[in-house]
């Protein structure tokens, strides 16, 4: 599956907010946004009036890039939110949420998705102990991560297993630090997903 090859900062920039795509950096002074918080071609500080059809747009581009996708699979995220039952917003926000390559940077094994989507593809880590290369699949509980032979020999995995100390994953995942392991205890609620995306905004911009 395609994915967006281009400047992460420049996507931060175009959406006018952080959307935490690459890691430690983010955090610091370094960052595009904090440094230029302008659109990208843009000379002046000051930002277009966006139309309601220009703000669901932006949500749903803000969300797609957080997760990292192109549209057409972002899309189809949409349309199984649809079709499943219950509140399309919070399924959505819940496939998302689910996918292996989040999930492995929600257990703080990975900076960034990004970087959670290179560790899964290099076949670094296990899904119940099974090699596990696509970031695509959805976990469920019970699932259990795990780091293969290659990612647990690896200078990166020694650097994490001191610096992951003290790091909480969200309350639908466990974390084993001593072992490196991490667990889907549930599936992920409204409280639990931590990002500043409003849903309404996506299903609105789609259903029209
Ligand atoms: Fe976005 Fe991170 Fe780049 Fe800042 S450093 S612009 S938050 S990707």
């Amino acid at each position: 599956m395609g994915r967006y090859i281009g400047p992460n900062c420049r996507l931060c920039r175009r959406a006018g907010e952080k959307l935490f795509l690459k890691g430690e950096r983010c955090l610091s002074p370094k960052c595009a946004v904090e440094r230029r918080p302008t659109a990208p071609g843009e000379h002046t500080r000051r930002r277009r009036r966006l139309s309601e059809r220009g703000v669901q747009l932006r949500e749903k581009q803000k969300a797609r890039q957080t997760y990292g996708m192109l549209e057409r699979q972002f899309k189809g995220y949409y349309d199984e939110a649809l079709r499943q039952k219950g509140m399309t917003g919070q399924n959505l926000m819940q496939l998302l949420e689910r996918r292996l390559d989040n999930v492995v940077f929600r257990l703080g094994f990975a900076d960034s998705r990004n970087q959670a989507r290179q560790l899964v593809n290099h076949g670094h880590l296990k899904l119940n102990e099974k090699r596990m290369d696509i970031p695509s699949h959805l976990v469920k509980p019970g699932d259990v991560v795990t780091w293969s032979h290659s990612g647990a020999s690896s200078e990166y995995f020694k650097a994490l297993k001191e610096n992951i100390k003290g790091k909480n994953p969200p309350g639908w995942l466990s974390l084993d630090q001593e072992n490196m392991q991490g667990k889907v205890t549930a599936l992920p609620q409204p409280t639990d997903i931590e990002t500043r995306i409003q849903d309404r905004l996506i299903i609105e911009y789609y259903s029209r």
